[in-house]
């Protein structure tokens, strides 16, 4: 077997496509030497090295150490220097390098091969004493504290002892003789601390730091980083050996870090750091402060590397230029000169911000480096959500209060109110709020909406707060079960810390942190470059995009963010402005047929204009309207007043109104007298939501000139027997209002499948709807029996625990509900095959769910206005 690939000198054994087998640094390593960039020479010992160690009770393959040998020949070789010599001594750094960087491993040992012996080669070679034995410190403190463990600080207190005994104030104010002293200091205080010397053979230094990198693999800290990113342990990390080259030789001498582009815009510039006569780990050290790149980016008093080392800039320009052909994408790269002369020690894909990823995507399509479909593919949909919410500044201080659920992303920032009304009040008089609330309900809508921001201490990803918020681009942090909300006394109260009503905190929605205090925030731009990356997206997706959308700014919001229709108005919803609750409270409280109709007549010329102006804003597009769902009970007043004002409107008294509210209470509302129940059983409501879409449905037509198709959809359908049953309601109006108005529209019934009996009889339920709409958020909470409202309990400790690989109510479980979303989109489609399928569930915001959605041949996905664009971008990446 070969364990052992060669880089550099004119010999490549590997290529970047290797990374599996070479790790990402080696890997690129062998491609920059193989496309003729300046690398020096070296060798990578394979990642199958590191799973053999392992499985051989950390043994090496015999056949390694020959290898090795051989690869080290080459290097001395191609260098010009022997590795151990003690007049032209060869040195080498060692470096890991996984499939993918590491935090928490092992990470460089530099300088590698100096002794008391070789460091003299050093000094007569370079002719430079204090560089000799500078860089033999450097070496014994970051082998003994990497390799071997010693605490740094104790390196720390040698040289701050040595800076006072010589009087100096800068390390660089240490002389030859100085560090020679420190060494002699560092070598005594490791051995004493390890309890043998340190180690001067070169080749025990190589090999005990090659075993330093394998053992690091398995450190608690790698092995924590690999649980939170899904890393599995066998993919083991390679280890690199490299000859030295100097940063820190003297004046023509620098190391630096840098981006092809400005990570955190995109902006197509030569972005980093460098420092002169320095290595690597000075320039993050912190102890100089690194100087900027470009001309351009240097502020006074900064000496850019443009300047100070124009021929080596020049070159290493070239290579950034190399690089972004080569690779396509944004590098983030490590280079040295040495003695002017450039080298490069790593490149690989830059991170960057959601703002950049766009930009760079962009970019790189309209420079011809990448083609447009690899532009969309190259932008994480998911990171849109930041790019259209405030974020907070990420270099602002702040002090956490606690942590609940990412509910609804951005950043709000507000004083505290405990009831949607004060939010409103508070709000209306121009004050910035946050509606604190054990959890919400429809009857907090308006102040929800009134706040900036909303926090819950109760509830999942798909509580009433969370999906509110997010339908109306609200940051919310829900189920930060952390926190005590005491109304009465008006407290937020936290591990000792107690918020006041009027007292501002900070919320950011996409992390679930709540901190004390204002944090300044960084308001988004929604640049020409967004809007070129959608049409591209739109070009090659499939899935048409919908909102779920129930009033007119919502349906505006969803509509300039590319919304192609509403694939839910939830009707319950336009049922608690207060021109309205009081009838439909009416409603809910009479005890008769007549009573009910008396209330539904009041509450019909509200709803028409409701329909009227969606209709109006959607300009013939899809819009689907869901007729009453949630249980009645939600309705009802909580304070006496309230009851004795619906009391007097139907002439009741207040004992009854009680008795009236207490029978409507229910055990599991969820699983109750809801959904097409209440169409069933109370026939009449139905009827008036019917009328009221058909008016203005026709009103809408004849105002337009054009065509309006409403899609009335029946919720919580078990069995087709109901759908039958409201359709025929539907229908019956239907003909009602056409025979009236003498004119008609052509409309669909159609059906949400939310729970498993629908799912199962599909075909059945197809010969009597138009459409299915998949309630993804029931549907889970149905096949898992698990409550929405209650999940958050418990349901981080599964994730936590792996026990589910993430929240079902944020991304569809496809092993259990997508399988009955399958079973019920091909059932469907058996009885009729042009049926329709959509998803109005929360997972129709969500990228992995729509690749399922995708998958599973629906046609399209309805999601939060605010993540219209995210579904858009999602959409297209599943059809690639
Ligand atoms: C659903 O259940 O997925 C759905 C969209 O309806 P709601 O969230 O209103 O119950
Ligand atoms: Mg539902």
């Amino acid at each position: 077997t070969k364990w052992v690939y060669g880089f550099g000198a004119g010999r490549n054994d590997g290529k970047a496509d290797m990374r599996n087998l070479l790790g990402g640094k080696g890997a690129n390593l062998a491609e920059m030497a193989s496309i003729g960039l300046p690398v020096p020479p070296g060798f990578t010992v394979t990642t199958e090295v590191c799973t053999y160690y392992y499985d051989n009770g950390r043994q090496y393959p015999p056949e390694l150490k020959a290898q090795a040998d051989e690869a080290l020949a080459r290097i001395e070789e191609a260098v010009g220097a022997k590795f151990g010599d003690a007049t032209n001594p060869l040195l080498v750094s060692v470096r890991s390098g996984a499939r993918v960087s590491m935090p928490g491993m092992m990470d460089t040992v530099l300088n590698l091969g100096l002794n008391d012996d070789t460091v003299q080669g050093l000094a007569k070679r370079s002719g430079d004493e204090r560089f000799a034995w500078d860089s033999y410190r450097r070496f014994v403190q970051m082998y003994g504290s990497v390799v071997l463990g010693v605490d740094h600080h104790r390196f720390e207190e040698i040289i701050e002892e040595a800076k006072h005994s010589s009087g100096a104030v800068e390390d660089t104010e240490l002389t030859a003789a100085d560090w020679q002293k420190v060494v002699a200091e560092y070598k005594a205080m490791v051995a004493q601390a390890i309890g043998k010397p340190f180690p001067l053979d070169p080749q025990d230094q190589l090999w005990g730091a090659i075993g330093a990198v394998f053992g690091s693999w398995m450190n608690p800290r790698a092995n924590t980083y690999r649980r939170l990113h899904d890393i599995p342990a066998s993919w083991g990390t390679a280890v690199n050996v490299q000859a030295m080259v100097f940063g820190n030789m003297g004046n023509d001498c620098a190391t630096g870090v840098c981006f092809t582009r400005d990570p955190s815009t995109g902006e197509n510039i030569f972005y980093g750091e460098y420092l002169i006569n320095a290595q690597g780990e000075d320039v993050v050290a912190g102890i100089r402060t690194p100087q900027p790149m470009a001309k351009e980016k240097a502020k006074p008093g900064e000496r850019s590397m443009e300047e100070a080392m124009p021929e080596a800039y020049a070159e290493l320009c070239k290579v950034r230029e190399t690089l972004e052909r080569h690779y396509t994408d944004m590098q983030d790269i490590e280079f040295t000169v040495q003695s002017n002369k450039l080298y490069m020690l790593q490149t690989r894909n830059g991170k960057r911000t959601a703002a950049a990823s766009l930009k760079v995507a962009v970019d790189m399509a309209e420079e011809g480096l990448i083609d447009r479909t690899e532009a969309v593919k190259r932008v994480s949909p998911g990171s849109l959500d930041q790019l259209l919410h405030p974020t907070l500044d990420p270099k602002a201080p702040r002090k956490v209060l606690t942590k609940g659920l990412p509910a609804s992303p951005g950043a709000a920032c507000g004083v505290v109110v405990f009831s949607a009304e004060e939010a409103e009040a508070r709000a209306n008089k121009g004050e910035a709020v946050v509606l604190v609330r054990i959890e919400t309900s429809p009857e907090d809508i308006a102040g929800m909406h009134a706040a900036k921001g909303i926090l819950t201490t109760r509830g999942g990803m798909t509580s009433h707060a969370a999906v509110v918020a997010r339908g109306m681009g609200r940051p919310c942090v829900a189920g930060a079960g952390g926190i005590v909300v005491d109304y009465a006394a008006g407290t937020i109260s936290a591990g000792g810390q107690v918020v006041r009503g009027g007292e501002t905190i900070t919320l950011d929605g996409a992390t679930g942190e709540v901190f004390l205090g204002a944090v300044p925030m960084i308001e988004p731009k929604l640049s020409g470059d967004f809007a070129t990356l959608m049409g591209w997206a739109d070009e090659v997706r499939r899935l048409k995009v919908r909102a779920n959308a129930e009033t007119p700014l919502d349906a505006d919001t969803a509509r300039k963010f590319g919304a192609e229709g509403i694939g839910l108005c939830r009707t319950e919803h336009m049922f608690f402005d207060a021109d309205r609750i009081g009838s439909v409270r009416q409603m809910i409280m009479s005890e008769t047929e007549g009573g009910r109709r008396a209330a539904l007549e009041k509450l019909l010329p509200f709803q028409r204009s409701d329909f009227v102006e969606l209709f109006r804003i959607m300009a013939g597009l899809p819009v689907t309207i869901r007729l009453l769902d949630p249980p009645l009970h939600e309705f009802l007043p909580h304070k006496d007043e309230e009851l004795a004002e619906v009391a007097e409107s139907l002439g009741a008294d207040l004992a009854t109104m009680k008795r009236r509210a207490a029978d409507l209470s229910e055990a599991n509302p969820m699983l109750g007298h809801r959904g097409c129940r209440l169409g069933v059983t109370f026939p009449e409501i139905y009827e008036m939501q019917a009328r009221a879409i058909f008016e203005a449905a026709l009103e809408i037509a004849e105002e337009t000139g054009k065509p309006v198709v409403p899609e009335i959809m029946i919720p919580l359908v078990g069995m087709k027997k109901e759908l039958e049953i409201t359709r025929a309601q539907v229908d019956k109006v239907a003909k009602e209002v056409f025979e009236a108005k003498g004119k008609s529209v052509e409309y669909l019934v159609g059906t949400m499948i939310e729970l498993p009996r629908a799912a199962l009889t599909a075909d059945r339920i197809a010969e009597s709807a138009d459409f299915f709409s998949f309630g993804t958020n029931d549907l889970t909470q149905t096949t898992f029996g698990l409550s929405r409202d209650d999940a958050g309990k418990f349901l981080p400790y599964y994730v936590e625990k792996d026990i589910l690989p993430k929240d079902p109510f944020v991304s569809l479980d496809v092993e259990g509900v997508g399988a009955l979303v399958e079973i019920a989109a091909e059932k469907g489609r058996k009885t009729k095959d042009k049926l329709k399928l959509g998803i109005c569930g929360e997972h129709g915001g969500d990228p992995a769910s729509i690749q399922f959605c995708e998958t599973a041949g629906l046609d399209y996905v309805s999601c939060s206005p605010y993540r219209v664009p995210v579904a858009r971008l999602a959409a297209a990446q599943a059809a690639l």
